[in-house]
């Protein structure tokens, strides 16, 4: 950059800095702004154009178009050449503006005068909030150097904008984060919640972008930058070997920290006017932005990993901890990009509700958020950078919709639906102690699922008769190393005593697919659904399922112990996990420990292959529970963690009652009993229609037991069969509409 272009900028930077400090109201200021960048650049115009909605730009300030424009012109994104810039964000620089490819012509500015344009987007932290664009009659290409001054700018005037600066009348000057916004994200755990936005991890708030000083500046960012290179370097000799996520990410955080390009390009901010922390804001925000276009998964982590790392930079050099001293709210919904199992833990139940930016159906907190039954909306993209600590926020976590900053109307409907919710709730509660009778005297047995000692007490409030499946997974995924035999025999001890009388099914570890641990190595697999997982990982490296046994072994301490393998696809892989257990029980008894006084070994019927398989299957197992998430998806042939596939075949579809009725009719002839614990146990038409396909026993989430049993206690399982059966002959896809109707005339 040339000396004259690098005091030409700091003076820019410096006359904008002045104005902004000078009193004034935001459109004052935004007529101050554009009439000194003019000046400055000597162009005959310039112009801010703001989005006043998501997809609309609004003129609202200029230098050198018709004044009368002003907040009239609006364009939408994509529209003309400021829309096209807003779309692409990225600077357009033409010398030739009515020939480019785009152009629109818009008589009230008076634009046809103008022949060169230089639009830069105005964006913060990756997310455009407007255009910020000078003209000039005569015929030229802006140089770089004048590219890069303008996106300096415009640079400032984001955070500027951020800040309040700009706040004035009209929807285009509204202050920052106090307009309504909702979001429509993806579901990983239903539910309705109500709450206050409470920060995983606060924004850095920078108030001195500006700095006449860059050698000062230079050595604040030396200073800062030496010190994250220490931390990182500490973090990696402290992280674990085994740990190879965290070790990716560490040595991702130690190549950025060294990067020559990226402290060149910080460097060159500071010359240009910049202060420290701006710098790096910057380098910040063209990497979010970069990351909203690169579809590679690999490249986007590493691009994340930068951000993160500004983000340290940031704290270093602003002071600012990542906890702001903000008090925990009133009902916190807790809002992060993303965050991991055991952070998530730690808030526990305190949390009403969690909405991440990122975040997936599959992944760990996502279990962990259905462990602990709390709504959970993943993939609300913009949510960290519009939510402020306290904001009001509701979940519709059926919809999957996040309305933050709500307005009345839509308060007063939410209101309305959870008051709804709530006697509902009442009604399931005087169920309680009722058993899940039908109108033709039919007992089916409701129990619930649980994965954590949290759940338990669930138990006793949810009118549970027992834990149907007990996950256990989460005590190995919430550790950075293999959990030790005692401490899981101590755990599952512990869930047995808070359970009392009453049954738990343990069901062995299933890892793998979408849940990965991390100190296990990860395998790259094309279809890891498909893949090395469950009882398939358990068989091939039987140390970690031997340890498991022995620890269930020892945790029932002479109880009754009821265990199930999940994701068997053929009689072999059972009678092989069941032979293991046995050599364990054995194992244990010759070191004089006391044996459970009854075993019962189940298998998950999770693999369509599993219901065709030789009866002496049927016979072995003492009993069966469909796994309907892991069934359906396979029998369907459709995902369940992608979101375009994964609700589009209907549970009551017949071929998948069909295969419901022929597993119920194999255990039936065998005596085997049979129970299901998918998720769509819990929906009351689902449960209803299993139980007329004969199932006895369902398992599901604590909150779906009242629902449930409301209405099979409602219902006559011979007329529901008979509708289904009646649906089937009419040639029906699915019987839902059949089920439905008949429904609508029950009392
Ligand atoms: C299932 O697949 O239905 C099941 C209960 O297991 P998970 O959801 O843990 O895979
Ligand atoms: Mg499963």
């Amino acid at each position: 950059m040339p000396d004259t272009m690098e005091t030409e900028s700091r003076k820019l930077l410096r006359r904008l800095q002045a104005t902004l400090a000078e009193a004034g109201a935001g459109q004052e200021r935004l007529d101050r702004i554009t009439h000194l960048i003019a000046d400055s650049m000597r162009t005959e115009v310039c112009s801010i154009y703001l989005f006043r909605d998501a997809d609309t730009l609004e003129l609202c300030a200029t230098e050198g178009l018709n004044p009368e424009a002003v907040h009239q012109t609006r364009m939408r994104i994509g529209e003309g050449l400021v829309g096209r810039v807003a779309r692409k964000n990225r600077p357009l620089n033409t010398a030739d503006a009515p020939g480019t490819e785009g152009f629109r012509y818009m008589p009230e500015t008076g634009e046809e005068v103008f022949s060169s344009f230089l639009g830069v987007p105005v964006q913060r932290l990756g997310e455009t909030l407007g255009v910020l664009v000078v003209q000039s009659r005569a015929q030229r290409e802006y140089s770089t150097d004048e590219v890069y001054a303008l996106e300096v700018v415009a640079m400032v005037l984001a955070e500027m904008k951020e800040l309040g600066a700009f706040t004035g009348e009209g929807a285009a000057l509204a202050a920052p984060h106090q307009n309504a916004f909702m979001i429509k994200g993806g579901v990983a755990q239903e539910g309705i919640a109500q709450g206050h936005v409470y920060l995983h991890e606060p924004r850095v708030v920078i108030t001195n972008l500006v700095s006449d000083d860059p050698e000062a500046e230079l050595a604040r960012l030396r200073e800062a930058v030496d010190q994250l290179r220490v931390s990182v370097d500490e973090m990696l000799d402290t992280a674990s070997t085994q740990d190879t996520e965290q070790l990716q990410i560490l040595e991702a955080y130690r190549m950025f920290a060294n990067s020559r390009g990226w402290m060149r390009r910080m460097e060159e901010s500071l010359v240009s006017g910049l202060s420290a922390e701006a710098a790096v804001e910057k380098e910040q925000s063209a990497a979010r932005t970069r990351m909203e276009q690169v579809p590679d998964a690999y490249l986007r982590e590493r691009l994340h990993d930068l951000d993160d790392l500004s983000n340290r930079l940031l704290r270093l050099l602003t002071g600012q901890g990542s906890e702001t001293g903000a008090e925990i709210p009133v009902d916190p919904i807790l809002v992060a990009r993303n965050i991991g199992p055991g952070e998530l833990l730690d808030y526990g139940r305190a949390l009403k509700g969690i909405i991440l930016e990122e975040g997936s159906v599959g992944s760990h907190a996502a279990i962990v958020a259905r462990a602990l039954a709390i709504p959970l909306i993943v993939n609300a993209k913009r949510i960290t950078t519009e939510a402020l600590n306290g904001d009001l926020v509701l979940i519709d976590g059926e919809q999957g919709i996040v309305h933050l900053r709500p307005d009345e109307t839509v308060q007063a409907a939410f209101r309305d639906k959870s008051a709804m919710q709530a006697k509902a709730q009442e009604r399931y509660a005087s169920l309680r102690d009722k058993p899940a009778v039908t109108q033709c005297g039919t007992e089916i047995s409701l129990n619930m699922n649980a994965g954590l000692m949290a759940d338990l007490p669930s138990l006793p409030t949810s009118g549970a008769e027992g834990v149907g499946l007990f996950r256990t997974e989460l005590q190995f995924l919430t550790r950075p190393k293999v959990p030790k035999r005692s401490e899981l025999a101590q755990h599952y001890a512990r869930v047995l005593d808070a359970a009392g009388e009453k049954r738990v099914v343990f069901r062995t570890l299933d890892i793998g697919s979408d849940k990965v641990l991390p100190y296990m190595k990860p395998q790259d697999e094309p279809n890891p659904a498909l893949g090395w997982r469950a009882i398939r990982v358990g068989l091939d490296k039987p140390g970690v399922m031997r340890m498991q046994l022995q620890a269930l072994i020892r945790g029932a301490n002479g109880r009754p112990l009821t265990l199930m393998f999940p994701f068997v696809a053929q009689l072999e892989e059972f009678t092989r996990a069941r032979d293991y257990l046995m050599r364990e029980l054995d194992r244990e008894a010759s070191l004089g420990r006391v044996l459970p006084e009854k075993v019962e070994v189940g298998a998950m019927l999770e693999t369509p292959s599993l219901a065709f398989s030789p009866n002496s299957f049927f016979e072995m197992a003492d009993f069966i529970s469909i796994g309907g998430n892991d069934l359906k998806q396979f029998f369907f042939a459709a995902d369940r963690e992608n979101e375009r596939v994964r609700r589009r075949y209907d549970t009551l579809n017949v071929s998948f009652l069909s295969l419901i009725e022929l597993i119920v009719s194999r255990c039936r002839d065998v005596g085997t009993p049979v129970s299901f614990c998918g998720e769509d146990a819990g929906r009351p038409i689902e449960a209803l229609c299993f139980s007329a396909m004969g199932l006895r026993s369902l398992s599901m989430r604590p909150a779906s037991i009242g629902p449930v049993k409301h209405l099979l206690r409602r219902c006559d399982l011979r007329e529901a069969r008979a509708v289904i059966t009646e649906a089937r002959a009419s040639g029906a896809m699915t019987v839902r509409p059949a089920v439905m109707e008949w429904l609508r005339h029950q009392n």
